[in-house]
C-alpha cells in the first residue's frame, strides 16, 4: 500500500487520514522531517498558512519538502496548503515552499463569506465535485507548466503541476473522496515511473 503523509503541525489533518484510510492507503500524521523518508506522497492540509509556514521554519520543513519535491514525490495542498506550495501570495507576503508556477489571493472570497460549498465540475470527473470552501484562496494566475482543473467564479481552484496539486477547497470535508483518490493516482504513477527508473 501507499504511505501518505498529512503535515500535522498546525490545522485539519484528521478528515485527511480518514479519507486516505477510504481508499486503501496507509495515511501517516507528519510532525517531524525524519518521517519524510518513509512517505510515497504528502498532503500539506488546511488551516493557517502563516501559522503553519512559521512551524515549518522552525521545525527544519522547508527544504525538508523541496528536496521531497525534487525527488519527484508527489505533494497535495489544500487550502492553506495551496498558498504553501506558491511561488507567489498577493500583496508581497514571501512565498513559503515557492515550489509551485501559481499566485494565490488569501481569503479571496471575502472574510465575510467565511465558508460555503458548491458542486464544480472537475476535469476527469464524470459528476461535480462538492467542494467546501473555509476563508479560502483562490489562484490569480497560472504559468504555462501549470494544468486548470476546475474553476470556479473565474478563477482556478484545482490545478496540477508535474508532481504537485493544489487546491483552494476542503476535499476531505465530504463523504466524496474522488480528489484524494486522483493525488493517489499521481502517487502510483510516480512510483511507477522510479521502479522503472531504476529497472533501466
Ligand atoms: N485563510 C487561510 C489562510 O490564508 C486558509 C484557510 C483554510 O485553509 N481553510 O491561510
Amino acid at each position: 500500500g501507499l504511505n501518505i503523509g498529512v503535515l500535522a503541525l498546525q490545522g485539519a489533518s484528521a478528515e485527511h487520514l480518514q479519507q486516505l484510510q477510504s481508499l486503501g492507503a496507509k495515511g501517516v500524521a507528519v510532525k517531524k522531517v525524519t518521517q519524510l523518508a518513509e512517505l510515497d506522497g504528502l498532503i500539506l492540509p488546511g488551516g493557517e498558512s502563516t501559522a503553519i509556514g512559521k512551524l515549518m521554519v522552525q521545525y527544519g520543513f522547508i527544504d525538508a519538502i523541496r528536496r521531497f519535491a525534487a525527488q519527484g514525490k508527489p505533494i497535495f495542498g489544500t487550502c492553506a496548503g495551496m498558498i504553501l506550495l506558491a511561488k507567489e501570495i498577493e500583496g508581497g507576503e514571501p512565498a513559503h515552499l515557492g515550489l509551485m508556477d501559481i499566485s494565490v489571493r488569501r481569503n479571496a472570497f471575502g472574510r465575510q463569506t467565511d465558508s460555503f460549498q458548491a458542486d464544480i465540475e472537475v476535469e476527469g470527473l464524470s459528476a461535480p465535485f462538492p467542494s467546501v470552501f473555509i476563508r479560502a484562496p483562490y489562484i490569480l494566475g497560472t504559468r504555462q507548466q501549470v494544468q486548470t482543473l476546475a474553476v470556479f467564479s473565474g478563477y482556478p481552484v484545482l490545478a496540477r503541476q508535474q508532481n504537485l496539486l493544489a487546491c483552494a477547497f476542503h476535499p476531505e470535508l465530504t463523504a466524496d473522496n474522488r480528489i484524494t483518490d486522483l493525488f493517489l493516482q499521481m502517487v502510483c504513477q510516480a512510483g511507477k515511473a522510479k521502479m522503472q527508473g531504476k529497472a533501466s
